[in-house]
C-alpha cells in the first residue's frame, strides 16, 4: 500500500514558501523554499509528477506526486487565471468548499478559488489607440 500524505494544509503551507518558474507550457521548475533545490515538476491535466524524493517513489501505475512542489506549480498556473488552490486531504472537507474539486492523487483534492478579479475580459472595446501613424507628408 502507498503511503499517503495525511497533512494537506501543511503542504500547502510549504508549497508557498516555493520559487515557480515555468519553462515550457506544462513544465515547471520549483525551488524549495527549504533547502533551494530544484525539482521538475511536469503538470497534466488531473495533478503532476516530480522529481523529488517523494515524487519519485509513486507507483509505476499512479506516478502523479501531491508533494508540495507539484502543488506550488499548480498553484502558479491557478494564479495565471487570477486563482488560488487549496489543498485538502478527505473529499467531505474539499465538498465543504463548494468549489469544482481536482483529485491529484496521493488522496490529495485541490479546490479553487478566485482570488482576485482579472482585468482585461472588457477586451476589444476599442481598438489600440497605437495605430495612429503620422504622415510626414
Ligand atoms: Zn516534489
Amino acid at each position: 500500500m502507498a503511503q499517503t500524505i495525511t497533512s494537506a494544509k501543511q503542504i500547502q503551507h510549504k508549497s508557498r514558501g516555493h520559487t515557480v518558474r515555468q519553462v515550457r507550457s506544462n513544465w515547471y521548475k520549483v525551488t524549495s523554499g527549504e533547502t533551494h533545490r530544484i525539482y521538475d515538476v511536469n503538470l497534466g491535466v488531473n495533478g503532476g509528477t516530480c522529481t523529488c524524493e517523494w515524487g519519485r517513489q509513486r507507483p509505476d501505475e499512479d506516478r502523479r506526486s501531491a508533494c508540495s512542489h507539484v502543488i506550488a506549480a499548480l498553484n502558479y498556473r491557478a494564479a495565471q487565471k487570477g486563482r488560488q488552490v487549496s489543498a485538502w486531504t478527505s473529499v467531505e472537507d474539499a465538498r465543504r468548499q463548494h468549489r469544482s474539486t481536482l483529485s491529484i492523487g496521493d488522496g490529495v483534492i485541490l479546490t479553487s478559488r478566485v482570488k482576485w478579479h482579472v482585468s482585461g475580459f472588457r477586451s476589444r472595446s476599442k481598438p489600440s489607440a497605437s495605430q495612429k501613424k503620422s504622415r510626414a507628408h
